[in-house]
């Protein structure tokens, strides 16, 4: 039997294939026509897919499904019991899953929120206590809710663990614990677990949490995309900053995707990138949650060449059509390489990913290649003139065109190493500084974690360890409570 071309004929509920036909979907991807079927079967699964795949549609697709007849007007939190729960490692993976769930499901008649950290929790409250039956969250601001008692999770049916890898990477492995520890029996709800690379500890966390799972794969493991042509210079540090603004320019790049390791770098980088007349723009966990939308916002209309950003606030962007990522720092931890470099290149769209090392980076950029099993081409960077900088009046002279001609942007000429210029301020090799982090995740623990029995969430909000819990800010509009769907209009 062929695999299925089609949404109907994976036995969808109708409402669910008017709501793909509208977003434009007219044939699932490779997990969707894998993970679909099996999880409308009731089965466990443990999916190895990056994000680009469509993985998102290949679990939030059968869950709608799943729950469309609990579906009710009550306006009685009692009847919208949490039903569906998707643990997200960052907001902004959070916020996305929880948009696609409200476009698929919009005619559903089901309830969606997304709860994360970073803001006010009080805004949230009502929000969740009026109920909802698919929540999606990251870790630390859920048990923030179950502590405030704003939400019971004793009657979950699925959950989900959406960039699993990651949640381990973040610190989040006693917060899923205790997570666990408030939802019904393993072997009473239904457990998908999506990771974009396979460790041990994911094996291990699978073993807990997964019955007898179905695996299902798209991608060969701990690989980066086929489409993504990958390379790597090698290069002092203190003439990276050139490199980029050359490449950019050069080639007049719009949406530039560069990462950095830490949220002070990606601020330094962004500001010196502007003072060199780059329209550029960062996200990284200092930033309020607002201006990291905005900054998203921003770089998804093409208004900016170049967006830093740190792993943890670019981690699983839902942005397309990226024509070039650049590893401005070689992240520390290997897998993170292919998270960054997941974002060009995707749905099969031809993508490029760069990479600057500096000789400090030598050993980091070997851990890659180990785990990619195979080498990145280097590209000769001989012609970097240390001292040398573009006429003033040549900087200036420059007028970047705006990004409407996407074919111009998408040009990809070999790199070819030509003289660029350098700027004296950057003569130093930045000091490594304590990886970024992010207000959902976890505090660094100083002393062995002691996991507290699930009894024990009664602590008040304000405990050590949900710092941002102080921080106030307004909840963006997007998660004033919403319906999936409203009741359809005559
Ligand atoms: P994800 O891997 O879930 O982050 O999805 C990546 C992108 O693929 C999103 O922008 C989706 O809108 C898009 N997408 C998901 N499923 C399909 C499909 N069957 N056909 C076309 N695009 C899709």
């Amino acid at each position: 039997m062929g695999s299925p071309s089609s949404f109907a004929e994976l036995g969808l509920r109708a409402e669910l294939l008017r709501a793909v036909a509208e977003a434009g979907y007219t044939t699932p991807t490779p997990i969707q026509t894998q993970a679909i079927p099996l999880i409308l079967a009731g089965k466990d699964v443990m999916g190895g897919a990056q994000t680009g795949t469509g993985k998102t549609a290949g679990f939030a697709l059968p869950i709608l499904h799943k729950l469309a007849p609990t579906a009710n007007t009550s306006p009685s939190p009692a009847r919208h019991p949490v039903r569906a729960l998707i643990l997200a490692p960052t907001r902004e993976l959070a916020i996305q899953v929880e948009e696609f769930f409200r476009t698929y499901g919009k005619y559903t008649g089901l309830r969606s929120t997304v709860v994360f950290g970073g803001v006010d929790i009080k805004q949230q409250l009502p929000i969740v206590r009026g109920g909802v039956e698919i929540l999606v969250a990251t870790p630390g601001r859920l048990l923030d809710h179950v502590e405030q008692k704003s939400l019971y999770l004793g009657q979950v049916e699925i959950l989900v663990l959406d960039e699993a890898d990651r949640m381990l990477d973040m610190g989040f492995i006693p917060d899923i614990k205790r997570i666990m520890a408030l939802l019904p029996a393993t072997a009473r709800r239904q457990n998908l677990l999506f990771s974009a690379t396979f460790s041990n500890e994911i094996k291990k966390l699978a073993d807990a949490l997964l019955n007898e799972p179905q695996l299902i794969e798209v991608a060969r493991r701990n690989t980066t995309a086929e489409t993504v042509t990958q390379s790597v210079y090698k290069l002092p540090a203190d003439q990276k900053r050139a490199l980029l603004e050359h490449i950019v320019t050069s080639r007049n790049l719009w949406q530039v995707l560069c990462f950095v390791r830490t949220k002070h770098g990606a601020s330094r980088l962004a500001r010196q990138l502007e003072k060199d007349g780059l329209k550029t723009t960062a996200i990284h966990g200092d930033k309020s949650q607002i201006a990291r939308l905005e900054a998203l916002d921003e770089f998804k209309a093409a208004k900016v060449q170049v967006m830093v950003a740190t792993d943890v606030a670019g981690r699983g962007l839902d942005i397309d059509d990226v024509p070039l990522v650049v590893n401005y720092e070689i992240p520390h931890v290997p897998e993170d390489y292919i998270h960054r470099v997941g974002r060009t290149g995707r749905a099969g769209a031809a993508g490029e990913a760069v990479s600057f090392c500096a000789p400090d980076e030598e050993r980091l950029l070997a851990e890659i290649e180990r785990l990619l099993k195979r080498s990145i081409p280097v590209v000769a960077a001989q012609g970097i003139v240390a001292g040398r900088r573009l006429p003033r009046d040549a900087r200036e002279a420059r007028s970047p065109r705006p990004p409407h001609d996407r074919a111009a942007t998408h040009a990809r000429p070999t790199p070819r190493a030509e003289p660029i210029d350098r700027n004296p301020e950057q003569r130093h090799i930045p000091r490594p500084e304590p990886v970024d982090r992010n207000p959902d995740q976890p505090p660094r623990a100083q002393a062995p974690h002691r996991p507290q029995p699930a009894a024990a969430l009664t602590a008040t909000a304000s405990a050590p360890g949900r710092p941002w819990l102080k921080k106030s800010a307004p909840v963006p509009a997007l998660l004033m409570k919403r319906r999936v769907a409203e009741p359809e209009s005559a």
